[in-house]
């Protein structure tokens, strides 16, 4: 049998991919649209490998998603395809609409129809990776958001993947759909694209350009490892109840000035400027963008506790991994920061 993964060239897609087809005999069919964020580049390392399938499509396109389903026999689907970054939702909402609604609202319908009546006994399994942003903003007082927070989404990214949350929910209670939810908190690691705050950051840095902070830089966001996120996904997947939700998070509350001053730390000892100047003095702070929740942070003991997962990186080990990882390939970030990328950031931060 087979795994679907959608978004599979993607930042998490494609570290979950590579990942799987390491430690799992069981063949991946890599379904994704190739937006600006979808990097084949990522899946260099399976070239010629017998076990990953690229198949280049939109999850909106109901007869793609049906050939896909026909041509295999899908045990499950891993749902990352999305588009993801909260300031191109400000920009532009409608695409966020169609992937990540209409989008999801295909993939369930091709899995439901694919997979009839009995897919639950079947062994079928459809995850559906979500945001912690769905449960809105948090006061710095309040607990972490758990998987009974009700949803209060504040961006049209947010408000998207709520929406498709409710689906993926909805067709579990009405279709008896195989469906696991999973909200988690902000990842980073490899092969992430360099509009997100960390990649940002340590591209930027190592340019000897301006590091951009929103505000005063005092929004607090949870951080998680790619691989720790990917792990959990697995866990999910393997031991997961049908219609739960389950949050992820690594416990790492940081405000986004902490993490930008760790990153300019790590960068002073691992590549000193040649002017002897700390990285820390390239920090400008830009204004804030519109609506931005202060505070997210999640509870993720219901994971732990009931599939015994735990993230194996701490945020200061995992930060080190990430900044080695980019130190060691600058090619990667080269190819992918030209183009209309490079044009989409100059009208952002200039
Ligand atoms: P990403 O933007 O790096 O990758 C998204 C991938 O989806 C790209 O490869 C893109 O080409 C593909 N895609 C976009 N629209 C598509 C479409 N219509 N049809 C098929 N493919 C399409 O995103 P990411 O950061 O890897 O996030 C993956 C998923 O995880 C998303 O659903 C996101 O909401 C969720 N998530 C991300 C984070 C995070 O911190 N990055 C945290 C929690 C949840």
């Amino acid at each position: 049998m087979t795994i679907l993964v959608t978004g599979g060239a993607g930042f998490i897609g494609s570290n979950f991919v590579l990942d799987w087809l390491k430690t799992s005999d069981e063949p991946v069919i890599n379904l994704d649209k190739l937006t600006y964020a979808g990097n084949m580049d990522n899946l260099a390392s399976l070239k010629g490998n017998p076990a990953h399938r690229f198949v280049q499509a939109d999850i909106c396109d109901a007869d793609a998603l049906k050939s896909i389903f026909a041509s295999d026999d899908i045990r499950a689907v891993v749902h990352f395809a999305a588009e993801s970054h909260v300031d191109r939702s400000i920009h532009g909402p409608e695409a966020f609409l169609d992937t990540n609604v209409t989008g999801t609202f295909r993939l369930l319908e091709a899995a439901r129809h694919a997979w009839g009546p009995n897919a639950a006994s079947d062994g079928r399994r459809f995850i559906h990776v979500s945001t912690d942003e769905v449960y809105g903003s948090l006061d710095p007082d309040a607990p972490a958001f758990s998987e009974t927070n009700t949803y209060e989404p504040n961006s049209p990214y947010s408000a998207s993947k709520a929406a498709a949350d409710h689906f993926a929910r909805a067709y579990h209670h009405t279709y008896g759909l195989p469906v696991i939810i999973t909200n988690c908190s902000n990842n980073y690691g490899p092969y992430h694209f360099p509009e997100k705050l960390i990649p940002l950051v340590i591209h930027r840095a190592l340019k000897g350009e301006p590091l951009p902070v929103y505000g005063d830089g005092t929004q607090i966001r949870d951080w998680l490892y790619v691989g720790d996120h990917c792990s959990a996904i697995r866990r999910v997947l393997e031991a997961g109840r049908l219609g739960e939700k389950y949050n992820i998070g690594g416990f790492n509350e940081k405000t986004n000035i902490e993490v930008v001053r760790a990153i300019c730390a790590l960068l002073d000892e691992r590549r000193p400027r040649s002017d002897g100047q700390n990285y820390a003095s390239q920090i400008t702070h830009v204004r804030d963008r519109p609506g931005h929740d202060k505070r997210y942070a999640i509870d993720a003991a219901k994971i732990a506790t009931e599939l015994n997962w735990q993230p194996a990186e701490t945020f200061d080990t995992g930060i080190a991994r990430t900044i080695d990882w980019y130190l060691a390939n600058q090619g990667w970030v080269d190819r992918i920061t030209s183009g209309a990328y490079k044009n989409w950031m100059e009208k952002q931060y200039t």
